[in-house]
């Protein structure tokens, strides 16, 4: 089956990336030009990440057209004023070897610059053509209203952590009221969704691994969007599985009932006040 695509913003982003974090040389370069090779179209990178020159050459190796390559980039929360944001997504640019990127997330709220200034920061980066569109990460429903208030661009998605184990009902309710998609990072719950029974007995039927499965439920919900990390090859096209995977309702029941509110696993220090 064809990869789907969520379409928002004046972009059509492909509804499996791949995430690079704690990827770099290399292992990133590889995984990025055989991923590409192998079905994905879209790739995720951060300047934290400390990455984006791999991930360019990974990008260049796949020898693929870079009209046909979804190529996300977020700026660091101690970079959101609007010259240092200006500067940061130049930098990343140069990096990645490309004169623009199709999405720019901030990538955490930071407590210092208020969401207007940053988010009137980053519609400049879209009106300079730096990025094709622009969106947000790790913002909770409070702060999503604050920057969809302050935008003149269309804000494309929130990234935050989605999983079988992680309730993001308001955070999906809010977004859903904007029209903007839900990209899905730990998506796998950095492996935890293998350990699981549940997603075991589920995935067995339709013949998948537990991993290609939990991404079938993450993209068989309308505006969800699914980044997976995997450092090697085979386990990435395993991934790929997921779109031709189709959910009963009943499937669907049983994976919605393994939220909880203690499945968050990203929360560092300077997080913000979650929902
Ligand atoms: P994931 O939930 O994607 O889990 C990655 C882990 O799962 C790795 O250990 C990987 O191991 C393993 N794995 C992947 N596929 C399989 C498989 N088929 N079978 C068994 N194990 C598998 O976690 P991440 O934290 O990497 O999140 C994904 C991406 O989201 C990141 O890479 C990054 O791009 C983004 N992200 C964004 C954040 C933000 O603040 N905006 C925060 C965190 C992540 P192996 O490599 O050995 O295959």
């Amino acid at each position: 089956m064809a990869m789907p695509t969520f379409d928002v913003a004046g972009v059509s982003i492909p509804k499996i990336g791949i995430g690079t974090f704690n990827m770099d040389g290399e292992p990133a370069t590889c995984a990025v030009a055989e991923g590409l090779q192998g079905g994905y179209r879209h790739v995720d990178t951060a300047e934290m990440y400390g990455n984006e020159v791999a991930v360019g050459e990974g990008i260049r190796a796949s020898g693929l057209a870079r009209d046909e390559i979804f190529v996300t980039t977020k700026v660091w929360h101690d970079h959101l004023s609007d010259s240092a944001m200006q500067a940061a997504c130049e930098a990343s640019l140069k990096r990645l070897g490309l004169d623009r990127v199709d999405l720019y997330l901030i990538h955490w709220p930071s407590r210092d610059v208020p969401v207007a200034e940053a988010i009137a920061a980053l519609n400049r980066i879209h009106s300079r053509g730096l990025a094709r569109s622009i969106g947000i990460s790790n913002f909770p429903t409070k702060l999503i209203e604050e920057a969809v208030h302050a935008t003149e661009v269309e804000l494309a998605v929130n990234q935050v952590e989605y999983h079988p184990f992680m309730d993001q009902g308001p955070v999906m309710a809010a977004l859903a009221k904007h029209g903007m998609g839900l990209t899905a990072y730990c998506p796998l719950a950095r492996g935890k969704v293998l350990e699981d029974e549940t997603i075991a007995g589920i995935a067995a039927r339709h013949d998948v691994t537990p991993a290609a499965l939990t991404l079938a439920w993450l993209i068989g919900q309308d505006s969800v969007i699914a980044i997976p990390k995997s450092s090697s090859p085979a386990r990435l096209m395993e991934n790929l599985e997921a779109v031709d995977v189709v959910l009963t309702a009943q499937e669907r029941a049983a994976l919605d009932a393994l939220r909880s509110p203690a499945g968050r696993l990203v929360d560092p220090e300077f997080a913000p006040d979650w929902d």
